[in-house]
């Protein structure tokens, strides 16, 4: 170690890297993870740099030493440049990147075994219905009292009288204990000879262990991830390691169960609901590269692969893949960048790509691959318009005749229908009859949300709620709120009404909460046990149940207001994948869309099927308006919670912006949410030519700027919202 010292990223994000002295006898390299001194706190940091260090530039007597390096393996030099790419990129301080890479320090921390349970096989003496669920639902299954009961859905009780009647039992887990290793042959699909070409291709790609980038771009039920579960296998023969992206957590349970029935085992899961103790295992198995395939959500993209050898991003035209707090990333984007450090091949897998995703394509950057019939004899479904000013529902209602008439048929046929509106809850708006007092959350510019089945109101940004009140907090008046417009909920009470003998489910956040209730809902419908589902966005993708033939979309104008620049693009791959769902098996499938303009481009494109158009006309849209993926914006949002402390600091921003020639400001002017979380928000949106160094010019614009620890400025590369 050149002069033993090294320069350490330490995690504080007020900091840049500092310099140490390695004492004698430590061994540490590029990577270790070491804690540090700082003043008199002990902190968590990765020796950056070992080597090319100024040796002048600190004199040695002031150096302090390293206090311990970690029993962890080193973070690995792709993730260190990729941590230095996304923090220049997106302006975000490098230890705020690389403390996603370390996941907080949980991987470094706690014991080495921890306590789950486990069932024995035994029939307790005395069963009950409830313990027979659970002792049906858990199976081979392990977990903490809590988990197990969220798996059965019983109460904990009924769990802990379990583990007394000797039915379950406590066993010791050894955290660092190894994943089962997926098999690369153990149960192949016959895939078809569209299928079985990309396949191969991409299977040469993971054997040439070089940075390409693809598009899999295949309808709904094509086979997409059939076909990079071969690319998958090829990586595991390999002993390489692979990284799925998938952009719900809801999205998991569908997934483990294929790649079980693929892979022979469960593949490493990584999320925000892991416990410390399995953040630990799975972090120490990624390091390791012992796990051999990681599926998780955006996060999963920092962890320390030891030698990843694929990455795939399924669903790529997700905007949730976009993390909109902290570090402001785009999880795709990333994606590629990760693959080109680690030189390996990276698969974005989607029926409906974005609109700079295809640019790409076009600019020969990525190669695409496409599956464009369904796999096997199911035919992609009929998409028909409701025009709701020719065929409006009836006075309080939702669902148009014709649509009724079409449930009535499928119903009669003992076929499942879907219902999509993107909307949780009962109703958007509650207002007063008599005053017109609307509800409002106190901390957001947003209405609160009436959930009559829980019976409160929620705002859906900050998570405020409050019963339903009875009487208006203004007048005073009793019995005069009413709900306006629809949500779930409400569509749920109108087929309940409808149709009084269909068993109905409501699928959204609120009531698939969790991966097992995810579970219990496709269990469900497998059964038959559901007739309607009224969903939002989240049943649109990765399910599959052949007996759903009908889909309806309540308000297909929904996503059209506010009129940003994504906003047909997206309605189009909602409205795209929710289709999806239908006629999945062998019998056909039909989607009718209730829209109150069937002539607009989009409900076009979605009823002739003519994507390339639409996609053209788009495009052409946005070259002349400069916009993504030729022109780029980014928005500078500063908060407080005084309204004035923003306001001031914003407009500060705004006149000393620079003026170049490839650069336009914007406001300041209030956020599209002016109000988040009890704080003021403005905003600034720069537009910028492609060629600009945009990053370049805002660092040093803001970085000529102070203001006050009470304002909070956050700069959003390549926006999303606006
Ligand atoms: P996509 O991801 O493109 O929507 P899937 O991979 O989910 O498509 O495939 C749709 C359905 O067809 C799934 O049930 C899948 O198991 C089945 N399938 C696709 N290809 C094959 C194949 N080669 N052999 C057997 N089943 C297949
Ligand atoms: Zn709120």
């Amino acid at each position: 170690m050149p002069g033993n010292r090294v320069r350490v990223l330490v995690l504080n994000a007020a900091l840049g890297p500092l310099d140490y002295r390695v004492p004698h006898g430590m061994e540490v390299g590029p990577g270790s993870i070491v804690v540090v001194p700082l003043g008199p706190r002990q902190l968590i940091g990765v020796v950056w740099e070992a080597e090319r260090l100024p040796a002048e530039e600190v004199g040695d007597n002031r150096l302090r030493n390293l206090i311990a390096v970690a029993d962890a393996p080193p973070i690995p030099a792709p993730l260190r440049r990729l941590v230095e790419w996304t923090s220049d990129y997106y302006l975000a301080a490098p230890a705020s990147v690389l403390r996603m890479a370390l996941a907080s320090t949980s991987a470094l921390e706690g014991a080495k075994t921890t306590v789950e349970y486990r069932a024995t096989g035994e029939v307790p003496a005395r069963m009950t219905p409830q313990r027979e669920q659970a002792l049906e639902r858990i199976g081979e299954r392990q977990g903490l009292v809590r988990e197990l009961a969220t798996i059965a859905d019983v109460s904990d009780g009924v769990i802990r009288g379990l583990v007394k009647t000797g039915a379950i039992e406590a066993v010791e887990v050894d955290i660092d204990s190894p994943f089962a290793m997926p098999d690369p042959s153990f149960a192949p699909p016959e895939l078809s000879t569209m299928q079985a070409d990309v396949a191969s291709v991409l299977r040469q790609a993971v054997g040439a262990e070089q940075f390409q980038p693809f598009l899999l771009d295949g309808v709904t039920g094509s086979g997409k991830t059939e076909v990079y579960f071969e690319a998958v296998a090829a990586a595991i023969a390999a002993g390489r390691q692979t990284l799925v992206l998938l952009p719900e957590i809801a999205l998991t349970e569908p997934f483990l169960t294929r790649f079980e029935a693929r892979f022979g085992c469960d593949p490493v899961a990584w999320h925000s609901d892991l416990r410390q103790s399995q953040r630990r295992r799975a972090w120490r198995a990624i390091a390791s590269g012992q796990a051999l395939v990681t599926v998780g959500a955006r996060s999963a993209l920092f962890l320390p692969y030891r030698n990843l050898g694929l990455i795939v991003v399924d669903e790529a035209h997700e905007t949730s893949f976009k993390q909109e707090e902290g570090v402001h990333y785009h999880a795709r984007d990333v994606a590629v960048m990760r693959g080109l450090f680690e030189k390996c091949p990276v698969v974005l897998a989607s029926a409906t790509p974005a609109i700079e995703t295809r640019h790409q394509v076009e600019l020969g950057r990525y190669e695409e691959l496409k599956l464009p019939g369904r796999y096997g004899v199911a035919e992609l479904p009929e998409l028909k318009a409701i025009d709701l000013i020719r065929h409006p529902p009836e006075r309080g209602r939702w669902i148009a005749p014709p649509l009724v008439n079409q449930i009535d048929a499928t119903l009669e046929r003992g076929e499942q229908v879907l219902l999509f509106l993107n909307r949780r809850g009962y109703a958007p708006l509650t207002l007063c009859r008599h005053c017109g007092h609307r509800f409002q959350c106190p901390n957001c510019t947003a209405w609160m949300v009436e959930h009559r089945l829980i019976g409160r109101l929620a705002c859906h940004h900050c998570g405020h709620y409050m019963p339903t009140p009875k009487a208006c907090p203004e007048c005073k008046e009793e019995d005069m709120l009413v709900a306006c417009g629809p949500g779930v909920e409400r569509i749920a009470d109108e087929a309940a009404a409808l149709w009084p003998d269909a068993k109905l489910a409501i699928v959204t956040s609120d009531t698939i909460s969790s991966p097992a209730r995810a579970a219990e809902f496709v269990r469900r419908m497998e059964a038959g046990e559901i007739d309607i589902v009224v969903g939002t966005q989240l049943v649109t993708k990765g399910y599959h149940f052949p007996n759903l033939t009908l889909v309806g979309v309540i308000d297909a104008d929904l996503g059209l207001e506010g009129g940003d620049l994504r906003a047909a693009e997206r309605t189009f791959q909602q409205i795209m994948q929710v289709a999806g769902r239908a006629g999945r098996g062998e019998k056909p499938g039909k989607v009718l869309i209730q829209t109150h303009s069937p002539q607009a481009p989009v409900m076009q494109a979605l009823v002739t099927g003519d994507a390339e158009s639409f996609y053209a006309a788009e495009t052409e849209m946005r070259r002349d308006a400069d916009a993504p993926p030729f022109g780029r914006y980014a928005a500078i949002v500063v908060s407080a919670e005084e309204k004035e402390l923003a306001e001031d600091v914003a407009r500060t921003i705004g006149r000393a912006a620079p003026e170049i020639e490839d650069m336009m400001v914007f406001g300041p002017a209030p956020a599209p949410l002016a109000m988040l979380r009890g704080r003021h928000r403005f905003r600034l949106l720069v537009h910028a030519r492609r060629a600009l160094d945009v990053q370049d010019v805002i660092r040093d614009w803001l970085g000529a700027l102070d203001w006050s620890p009470k304002v909070r400025v956050a700069v959003d590369i390549d926006p999303y919202s606006f």
